[in-house]
């Protein structure tokens, strides 16, 4: 048996409306119809005022920034366990990304080490729906708004999650979602950014297509302008998949509790934690090991390799990225135990009972084989 460790799910659907896209035989540009069908279906489904699509996740992210008017020189306080798309936003705008401690439940950014961080520097906060967990910020909101911090939500992993009944990229001022191949929804490549406020939705519009000019001459620009224009048939899938959101999603989601149950009395592991007031959507399910040991990880992984079982490591936080991060030495340590004793198997919306069970009893398997 071989289970990868993701795979994509496009239905009939999806087909259907890619080719409606290329019939309209508008290739590029923002003149076909899908483009306003997917962001006016995201708008709804996610239930905020606007939504404005652009190339993937890390565009989304880069956009926000800007539209959240952080500068060069400014301070971003940023979750410092997730994918470096989020920390690599931050340095396209030349701001200082200050990573922050995360929770080892849900491994989302502490509120507590966020309150601690905050300077007259900061301008935005970044926080991080890891694996489908929506971050609670809900004690320190108040003094977040009271000091005109901006809060970008990064919903790259959440697509459908909730907290206190809110959708995900509903709670700032801006969500960005990410439609890569591997996330909960998903057009191949694909972004879209989430907002209630008007005058940033029309300065996102802009600046996603070059920022060209609205009244008189085109080519006088508004701006600095990117190339983020997402196509009209990826916007066609995403629109699609939109559609069909609470489907998918709830498909991941009995997926991931059927590992909870085939994992429910196997102590070595810390499964994915239950809190009553969030909807968690898992994006992949991410386990980790109560042993604070990297060998261990590494033997348990290789093993499931051989069997033919496929994992991924865990995110390595930014703290420990020193390739990308020369100037400071920050030390956050449940990141850091994270980066060490987590991991993630396979997740993906058709895979069956069998090959659940197959990686289940393969896991055990590779514990038994390494506490030899
Ligand atoms: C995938 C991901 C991104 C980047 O999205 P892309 O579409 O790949 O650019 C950003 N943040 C997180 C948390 C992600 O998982």
């Amino acid at each position: 048996m071989k289970i990868s460790v993701s795979q994509p799910y496009l239905t009939d659907h999806c087909k259907t409306h890619a080719i409606k896209a290329i019939n309209e035989e508008q290739i590029s540009g923002l003149a076909g119809s899908y483009i306003e069908k997917f962001e006016k279906e995201f708008a709804k489904y996610i239930g905020v005022k606007y939504a404005v699509s652009c190339t993937n996740g890390t565009a989304a992210l880069h956009l926000s920034l800007i539209a959240a008017g952080v500068k060069s020189g400014d301070d971003v306080l940023v979750a410092d366990l997730t994918n470096m798309a989020t920390f690599f936003a931050v340095q396209y705008v030349g701001a200082n990304p200050i990573p922050i401690d995360i929770l080892l439940d849900t491994y989302t950014i502490d509120p507590l080490k966020v309150e601690e961080k905050i300077t007259p520097k900061t301008k935005a906060i970044i926080i991080v729906h890891l694996f489908g967990q929506p971050a609670d910020i809900s004690v320190i909101m108040p003094h977040l708004k009271a000091r005109n911090i901006k809060i970008i939500e990064d919903c790259a992993e959440a697509h459908g999650s909730k907290i206190f009944g809110k959708m995900v990229g509903s709670i700032g001022n801006f969500g960005a979602f990410s439609f890569f191949g591997n996330k909960n929804l998903t057009s191949g490549e694909g972004g879209i950014i989430t907002t209630n406020d008007k005058s940033a939705a029309t300065r996102l519009r802009n600046i996603r297509s070059l920022a060209f000019g609205i009244v008189g001459n085109k080519f006088v620009h508004e701006e600095i302008g990117y190339n983020y224009r997402l196509t009209n048939v990826h916007a066609a899938i995403a629109f699609s998949q939109t559609q069909n959101a609470e489907n998918l999603i709830s498909k991941r989601i009995s997926v991931c509790e059927k590992y909870d149950e085939l994992l429910n009395n196997f102590k070595e592991l810390v499964l994915p934690v239950k809190r009553d007031h969030v909807k968690n959507t898992y994006w992949m399910y991410h386990v980790r090991i109560k042993e604070p040991d990297i060998i261990c990880r590494e033997s348990l992984t290789s093993f499931l390799s051989k069997v033919g079982v496929e994992t991924r490591n865990g995110f390595v936080p930014y703290s420990q990225q020193n390739n990308i991060n020369k100037k400071s030495n920050f030390n956050n340590p449940n990141a850091n135990l994270c980066a060490k004793t987590t991991f993630y198997i396979p997740t993906f919306l058709d895979i069956t009972t069998e090959q659940q069970q197959y990686v289940v009893e393969s896991l055990i398997l590779a514990f038994k084989s390494i506490k030899k």
